[in-house]
């Protein structure tokens, strides 16, 4: 049986998995229009606004199935926001000004584990395969969000500001920065 560290009464924990599983069924992959394809309109239509834009792109089904501890829609959703990733950096070789490129998360989810070797636990998914054909394994603590930290990478003007440990409230700090000039910086709370 899969641990439940979410909140609330076991009905309501069952109810919300419940809830979780069937918006996993009904959403067929791979999704149509692609993250990708959503994100090229997006930028094309933006990017017309001599003013500059901004533009945010979730990939919020990796969310989903994280919940659902379900590594294999977890693994093409982030295939999908990878390709999405590479229609903003084609763009950004041609713009006339390069943008700033930020790939982060607000959030981890199901405390998802990568092993090399099976654990043998019931919330244990894979064998899954690398680009080098190396197997691994998927565990799961949770079927809620967690505190994990998450990565932030970034490239472009000011992307070195990112470098580093960082509240995630800097994130938005080196946003307003790239948009408007006059922002002042708050202080870094842990550097590399
Ligand atoms: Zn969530």
């Amino acid at each position: 049986m899969r641990r439940m560290l979410v909140a609330g009464t076991q009905m309501q924990c069952r109810n919300r998995l419940r809830r979780f599983m069937s918006h996993q069924k009904r959403m067929v992959r791979p999704h149509t229009p692609s993250l990708a394809q959503m994100t090229r309109t997006a930028i094309d239509t933006l990017s017309q606004d001599p003013d500059g834009f901004f533009l945010m792109v979730e990939g919020g089904q990796i969310d989903w199935a994280a919940h659902a501890n379900d590594a294999t829609l977890v693994i093409s959703d982030v295939l999908a926001l990878d390709e999405a990733v590479s229609v903003a950096q084609a763009y950004a070789q041609q713009a006339a000004v390069a943008p700033l490129i930020i790939v982060t998360a607000d959030h981890e989810t199901g405390g998802m584990e990568l092993r090399l070797t099976p654990s043998g636990a019931l919330t244990e998914d894979g064998p899954f395969t690398m680009p080098d054909a190396t197997p691994f394994w998927v565990t799961w603590t949770t079927t809620s969000h967690t505190a994990q930290e998450v990565p932030v990478t970034a490239q472009g003007n000011l992307a070195d500001r990112l470098v580093g440990t960082h509240e995630n409230t800097h994130v938005f700090d080196v946003m307003r920065r790239t948009l408007f000039t006059y922002a002042t910086w708050l202080p870094v709370i842990c550097a590399e």
